[in-house]
């Protein structure tokens, strides 16, 4: 890896405009990136563009110069500037770039910062990827001397947004000592973890809560106690007057059943498409799972979508869970 990032590097410096983006539904550690490594090139002078498939969630908008990122429209033209260098974060599948994509795509020079498992064939001519690192804003975080970027009080909080979103606030088994370090570090560099875990944790709207009071009223166990399931039909959402940003979490509330190792939660914010979130305890590999499907994700921690009916989707991924409990 430490030939990319000097990679990365010198096209950074050999770069005049620089374009960053993140995943599709972006979370906080794809936003604590995007803002934290646009703050920091611009800081060496750059002009740096950051777009995004999809807006800011709302409990993201504490984070400095969020309203920076620049929502790509459903019925935008086609790329007319190539950027000289673009990094994508947090995401090392350029269709999960969403309509960020061709933009990316369109680059001089395309560089990928991610954690998650790669393919077989990542994308990029330049790849720091760790499928260790609890983020991709840890990533980040340790790479940042190397780019000759400054560490500012604006970069450790959205760094520090990043590693505490992926790790639950260093609830989650990938809090390592390093995370914990990047984190007192970050803290005292000026990042605020109070407001952090506040603002994306703790404050909810009340759509929020009366889709929980939904899925909570839908869940279901299986496998003597062991998988919890729940749903969410579009009905739920119009009755909650909720959005799919409302569902973040609920995967986990279900988890908390003391007998779970597995949750899945399938969801149809729109009509027409199911989008599961499955999480597990320990070395229960439910990316393996979604793989299956066609998703992906971390060990503890997937997802996938399904273009069938609830019921189908459902019928099809369960079995596939009680397969993954009962041989691991
Ligand atoms: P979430 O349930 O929060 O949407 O996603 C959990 C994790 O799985 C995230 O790290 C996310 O990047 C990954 N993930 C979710 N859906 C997909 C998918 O359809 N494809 C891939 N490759 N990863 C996914
Ligand atoms: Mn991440």
């Amino acid at each position: 890896m430490l030939e990319h990032i000097t990679a990365l590097k010198q096209a950074i410096d050999g770069a005049k405009s620089i374009l960053v983006a993140s995943h599709q539904h972006p979370d906080g550690d794809a936003i604590g990136a995007v803002l934290a490594l646009k703050a920091g090139l611009e800081a060496l002078g750059k002009q740096v563009t950051a777009v995004s498939s999809d807006r800011v969630p709302n409990n993201l908008r504490f984070l400095p110069d969020w309203e920076s990122i620049q929502v790509i429209a459903e019925d935008a033209p086609p790329p007319q500037q190539v950027a000289d260098l673009a990094i994508m974060v947090d995401v090392s599948v350029v269709a999960r770039l969403g309509r960020a994509a061709p933009f990316l795509e369109a680059a001089k020079t395309l560089a990928v910062v991610d954690h998650h498992q790669p393919s077989d064939d990542p994308p990029g001519d330049i790849r720091v990827i760790d499928p260790k690192a609890s983020a991709t804003c840890l990533i980040l975080y340790l790479i940042l001397p190397e780019l000759g970027i400054d560490n500012t009080p604006a970069i450790a909080q959205c760094l520090l947004t990043g590693i505490a979103t992926d790790t639950g606030s260093f609830r989650f088994g990938n809090t390592d000592p390093i995370s914990l370090d990047a984190a007192s570090h970050l803290v005292a560099l000026g990042a605020n973890l109070t407001q952090i875990n506040e603002e994306v944790w703790e404050k909810k709207p009340l759509s929020a809560i009366n889709l929980l009071r939904a899925a909570l009223n839908h869940m279901e166990l299986h496998s003597s106690g062991q998988i919890a399931t729940s749903y969410l039909a579009n009905d739920d959402y119009a009755a909650a007057g909720a959005t799919d940003e409302d569902s973040e979490g609920i995967v986990n509330e279900i988890g908390r059943v003391r007998t779970v190792m597995i949750s899945a939660m399938f969801r149809e914010p729109k009509p027409g498409k199911i989008r599961v979130s499955v999480r597990s305890r320990g070395a229960y590999d439910v990316s393996a799972v979604c793989r299956l499907f066609g998703g992906g994700g971390h060990v503890n921690a997937a997802g996938c979508t399904f273009d069938t009916s609830m019921e189908e989707a459902i019928a099809a991924l369960l079995p596939a869970l009680e397969e993954c409990l009962a041989s691991s």
